[in-house]
């Protein structure tokens, strides 16, 4: 079985996030896509200070009715830090060794992948699909890897394949470039401006309702 890993704050989940793991999902014909909120993230403050509960109900209503996406607590149970190693095993120790997980990132974040908790491990877990996005549109190849670990990895012939010696794969793939981040979308509610079209009807409706995101006396 093919299962992806889609981790993220989703502060909030945005139509960047959704075509990206759409293409992805179709590409590498994976059974279904897991979409995981960072309760704490590591390696940034939580901007709007939305709560975990929040921007997980936010990517239920952006994914409803994609029978192929899924959306899972895990990460907001556990108390603490999120950290993608405990995840990663939690998935593993559930499915089993039948199970092919790919864990799917942007490449803003690849390139930060060695400043993770137990990132070396990491590689010998899960394939990871490193997307491009705009801004971020760095050539692949062995350089994007840390340098603790780049000598573990041979090139695919293709060119769009790193292979580890544990087996496990860091694959490359060009996704629709569309420069939509959380950020701009926090950024424009605070102006008082639109949003339409950035991301979905009903989590538009649902930060309104909400009040997110709002400049005070905005
Ligand atoms: P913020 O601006 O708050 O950092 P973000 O838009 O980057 O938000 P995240 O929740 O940080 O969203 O991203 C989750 C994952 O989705 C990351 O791996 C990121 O690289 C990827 N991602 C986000 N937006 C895009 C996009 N427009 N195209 C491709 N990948 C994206
Ligand atoms: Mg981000």
């Amino acid at each position: 079985m093919r299962i992806g890993i889609f981790g993220g704050t989703f502060n909030p989940i945005h139509s960047g996030h959704l075509r990206a793991a759409e293409e992805i999902r179709d590409q590498f014909n994976l059974k279904r896509i897991i979409f995981i909120a960072a309760a704490v993230p590591p390696h940034k403050a939580l901007e709007g200070g939305i709560s975990g509960e929040h921007r997980m109900e936010m990517v239920r209503l952006a994914i409803s009715g994609n029978p192929h996406f899924s959306v899972s607590d895990i990460e907001l149970k556990r108390p603490g830090k999120s950290y993608s190693i405990g995840t990663i095993q939690f998935f593993r120790q559930r499915y089993g060794s039948d199970l092919d997980l790919f864990f799917i990132l942007g490449m803003d974040a690849f390139l930060e992948i060695g400043t993770w908790k137990s990132f070396q491990e990491l590689f010998s877990l899960c394939h990871f699909i490193v997307m491009t996005r705009p801004g971020f549109d760095k050539p692949f190849s062995a350089t994007i890897l840390p340098p603790e670990i780049a000598d573990a990895f041979a090139y695919d012939e293709g060119g769009t394949r790193l292979i580890h010696r544990d087996g496990c794969s860091v694959h490359f793939q060009g996704v629709t470039f569309l420069d939509i981040s959380s950020t701009k979308i926090r950024e424009e509610i605070s102006k008082g401006r639109s949003i339409r079209y950035l991301l979905p009807r009903e989590v538009e409706r649902y930060i309104k309702r909400h009040h997110f995101y709002r400049a005070k006396g905005n």
